[in-house]
């Protein structure tokens, strides 16, 4: 019997230009030849497989080979998949379920009256609370898929120094935060110096380089200990279903989410997270420094930096864009730090 040859295109990460391949699945391996005969190889298991969606190409992640764009052999490719035990995620899997979708469309309609009755961001919040944490890592590792193939470019800060700081992260969250599941990646954008952090669902949280070069050490904690805030709160699915509204969140949670995912998520980053968010962001924060040990006033210091520079510039820093920052914020922070407390005058005794 003879099928149909699974080809696509290889995007290796490093030129802008797509490799033509023709694939296939052999053993726990996954084969691909190129146009000019070389055969390359790489494990299923350092494969990522992203949802197979019914108009779109299906796309395979290759662990620091960037992507390959099936084009043809698609049903043939995941018939070969599964033989070898590759499994789908679980949207996909939600997806063929009908039980999933009735259930989807009544959390819609609860959800709806909730909406009706106490407004969008008290319904946002009640519906990031009823998606499954495996789904909400789900959006999350497709977001972070597309940031990385779309404006995000590994770290070029050496690994030690990542590494150092990763360790001071996990003392603080593991002191704030036991059980709560976050991941820092450290990238950087096409503009090398952009400063910012922001959390995506399922707990990544993305540190960009350019931060390193204005905040100390303890600062770069203290944004850290603000994003892990944001984690705790759920704060970026529930900004996500504010913007998407109800009918769009549900559509993230249980539909085909590939192109609505990008640009709700575009959208969270642009219109950045309300001032609420950012409140409890804060003040999570500066407990979980003060419960650490860690100074509360470089963060605000850090933050001050940030909005001097708008004020000086008239060109606002990407952190400010995902993350307002207001006089009251900071002060707020360094009344936590107690350094806005000692200009009190001291009763004599
Ligand atoms: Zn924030």
């Amino acid at each position: 019997m003879t099928t149909a040859p699974i080809t696509g295109t290889w995007f290796d990460g490093r030129s802008a230009a797509g490799n033509p391949v023709a694939l296939a699945i052999d053993g726990t391996t996954l084969a691909a030849t190129l146009a000019d005969g070389e055969a390359r190889r790489w494990a299923l298991r350092d494969v990522t497989v992203a949802e197979g969606f019914e108009h779109a190409p299906r796309m395979l992640r290759l662990d620091d080979e960037g992507v390959i764009e099936v084009t043809a052999g698609t049903g043939d490719l995941a018939v070969a998949l599964r033989a070898a035990g590759v499994q789908d995620g679980p949207v996909v899997r939600m997806q063929r379920h009908r039980y999933a979708a009735v259930l989807g469309l009544v959390l819609c309609i609860a959800v709806g009256i909730f909406a009706y009755d106490a407004g969008l961001p008290a319904a946002a919040r009640v519906a990031a609370e009823h998606v499954p944490p495996e789904v909400e890592q789900r959006i999350g590792a497709q977001l972070r898929d597309h940031a990385d193939d779309m404006f995000l470019k590994p770290s070029r800060l050496p690994a030690e120094r990542t590494a150092s700081l990763d360790r001071r992260f996990a003392q603080l969250a593991a002191q704030a935060a036991p059980g709560v599941t976050y991941q820092v990646v450290w990238r950087r954008m096409y503009d090398l110096h952009a400063i910012n952090a922001f959390t995506l669902p399922g707990g990544t949280i993305v540190m960009l380089d350019g931060l390193t070069d204005v905040a100390s050490d303890d600062a770069l904690v203290g944004v850290f200990a603000h994003e892990l805030g944001h984690v705790v709160h759920r704060h970026t699915l529930r900004q996500m279903f504010q913007v998407a509204g109800i009918g769009g969140a549900v559509g993230l949670v249980f539909g085909d989410a590939s192109a609505t995912l990008t640009t709700v998520a575009a959208m969270v980053l642009t219109v950045g997270y309300s001032r609420d968010m950012e409140r409890e962001a804060d003040a999570f924060a500066a407990t979980a420094l003060k419960a650490s040990g860690i100074p509360v006033e470089p963060l605000a210091e850090f933050l001050a930096t940030m909005q001097a520079r708008e004020d000086e510039r008239g060109q606002v820093p990407q952190f400010l864009s995902t993350h307002p920052v207001s006089s009251e914020r900071i002060d707020a922070l360094r009344r936590a730090a107690g350094t806005a407390a000692s200009v009190r005058p001291v009763a004599p005794p």
